[in-house]
């Protein structure tokens, strides 16, 4: 059996992250309500200015370090290889399995949100694994386009059994 490619989602994937973004946010909705501030006005203000940003720079690729994270996560090795985009979507999947010579059965997208992961592993027809992140940040969340053509894990170490090694595989 010809081996699966899988192309992985990083943040809420393979490692936690908006937890630590979700108690950032606390803290300052903390602090303007210290500050006098209501604390709805505050959260709506944060997250305004949140999903305005996002269009116009995407995941600021600079200031959050993506390369860092991999680096410093120590999984790097265990990838044929690393990209870090401003923002995932359709064009960055066509661009990989063009660039891979990808063949699109066999390539599969797994991802904690529909919308930068498993909606366009949908729209470009590659299989789509589904680990939903217990605090997912909103931005991401969207209506899965299909829900009939995407696999749902629970926890990541089910990958283990959705695509046993080659000679488990019989
Ligand atoms: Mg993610």
């Amino acid at each position: 059996m010809d081996r699966p490619t899988l192309i992985l989602d990083a943040d809420d994937t393979l490692w936690e992250n908006n937890i630590f973004y979700g108690e950032a946010t606390d803290a300052f909705v903390e602090r303007m309500a210290r500050e006098g501030f209501d604390p709805v006005e505050a959260r709506d203000t944060f997250g305004r200015v949140e999903w305005g940003r996002v269009p116009l720079v995407g995941y600021a690729v600079q200031e959050f370090n993506q390369q860092d994270k991999v680096d410093r996560s120590g999984l790097a090795p265990y990838f044929e290889a690393v990209h870090v985009v401003p923002e995932k979507g359709p064009e960055v999947l066509r661009d990989l399995i063009a660039r891979y010579g990808l063949e699109p059965r066999r390539t599969w997208m797994v991802g904690s949100s529909p919308r930068p992961d498993i909606n366009p592993a949908l729209a470009v027809g590659v299989g789509a694994v589904y680990i939903p992140y217990a605090v997912p940040w909103a931005y991401e969340e969207a209506p899965i386009a299909d829900p009939d053509r995407v696999i749902t894990l629970q926890c990541f170490p089910d990958l283990l059994d959705l695509f046993p090694e080659p000679e488990e595989a019989e």
